[in-house]
């Protein structure tokens, strides 16, 4: 293969990580994968381990680290509502510390640097869909603030790299994401009710789950950061990726029965503070440069998650540890 890049993840070992990970490797490039593993397991990237061209470092994003790439992801952000507010201002200090220290090395290197934002920057939005021109409604000092005001943060600090520094940047915005290798303790609504339906558990619904998100299957949404890396010179972003089909959390417990068979009861709980009410992105800009856009429907990509998660061994799996 030309052109092989040697390419840095960090996060590498999570969820979009190592989906990325994998799909690099594959491709014959030389993958750093970086990862503290406070929400991932090693098991993620285990099958990379034995390949040449495939290296991994235990390592926190908020230290700095000496590497020579072309290319960064950086992905490293804990990204589950349980997992961010666990340790509030480690969330914040990993979306801060960890962009100026992966800015540094992008602009010590002249690599391209892409930063996994989110649909969060939009906080609970009054424009539907959310376009990227739209700037959010976020409470800065809410239990999502970390995470969101943190992310929030990052992108400002890569822009101002790109103007004082030139730093080839990309910034992409992230809508709900799932598929295998999700966390099955991460409390995110995708993974709690697919374990809760088949361990014949209640699902816990919060509020009336009239709430709605827009979910994206983690191989449409993968394509799509790999093709904003490596998109148009002039397109640094932010870009809105994910699936524009917006779903009632209902229906999602609904279908998840069904794919399930399960026979378990829809149970209500209180909804978390400042839960955002509606969320779809529009995805007009991703389509239109980066000729992008979501193939797999809920129903056929919640149906490869469950197969994933009925032969995962849960007790392999624990809560995340303290991580100071
Ligand atoms: P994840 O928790 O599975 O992956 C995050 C990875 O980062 C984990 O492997 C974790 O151990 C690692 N990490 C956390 N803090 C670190 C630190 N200080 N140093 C080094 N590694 C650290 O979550 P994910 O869903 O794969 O999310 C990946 C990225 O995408 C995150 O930045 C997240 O904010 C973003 N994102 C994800 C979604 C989604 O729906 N999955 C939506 C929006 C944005
Ligand atoms: N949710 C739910 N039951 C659960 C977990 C989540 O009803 O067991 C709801 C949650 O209140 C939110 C939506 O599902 O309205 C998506 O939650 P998630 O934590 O997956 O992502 P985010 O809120 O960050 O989009």
């Amino acid at each position: 293969m030309t052109n092989v890049q040697r390419i840095l993840v960090t996060g590498g070992a999570g969820f979009l990580g190592s989906h990325i990970c994998d799909r690099l490797v594959e491709a014959g490039h030389d993958v750093i994968c970086l990862d503290n593993f406070f929400t991932s397991q090693k098991t993620n990237v285990t099958h990379l381990l034995d390949k040449p061209n495939f290296e991994l470092i235990r390592h926190d994003v908020t230290m700095p680290v000496w590497l020579e790439v072309d290319q960064i992801y950086n992905m490293a952000c804990p990204a589950a509502p349980g997992h961010y507010q666990y340790n509030p201002i480690k969330t914040m200090k990993t979306s801060v510390l960890g962009a100026i220290n992966m800015l540094g090395m992008a602009l010590r290197c002249r690599a391209r640097i892409l930063q996994a934002s989110t649909s969060e920057v939009y906080g609970d939005p009054e424009v539907h869909p959310q376009p990227e021109s739209y700037r959010g409604s976020v409470n800065p000092i809410g239990p999502r603030a970390c995470y969101d005001e943190g992310k929030r943060a990052a992108e400002t600090l890569f822009m101002d790299y790109q103007r004082m520094n030139a730093v080839d940047v990309r910034v992409i915005r992230i809508f709900n994401t799932y598929g295998p290798r999700m966390h099955p303790y991460d409390g995110r609504v995708v993974s709690n009710f697919i374990r809760q339906a088949l361990a014949r558990e209640d699902i816990t619904l919060y509020g009336d789950g009239s709430q709605t998100r827009s979910f994206c299957y983690c191989d449409d949404l993968v394509e799509g950061i790999i093709r904003m890396m490596n998109g148009p010179d002039d397109l640094s972003g932010p870009v809105n990726l994910g699936n524009p089909d917006e779903f009632t959390i209902r229906e999602l417990a609904e279908l998840t029965i069904e794919l399930t068979g399960a026979k378990s009861k829809i149970i209500n709980e209180p909804l978390p503070a400042d839960d955002p009410t509606r969320r779809r992105p529009d995805i007009t800009l991703a389509k239109d440069r980066l000729d992008w856009e979501p193939e797999v429907k809920l129903r056929d990509g919640l149906a490869k998650t469950i197969e994933s998660f009925q032969s995962i061994d849960l007790s392999a799996y624990r809560p995340p540890t303290p991580n100071y």
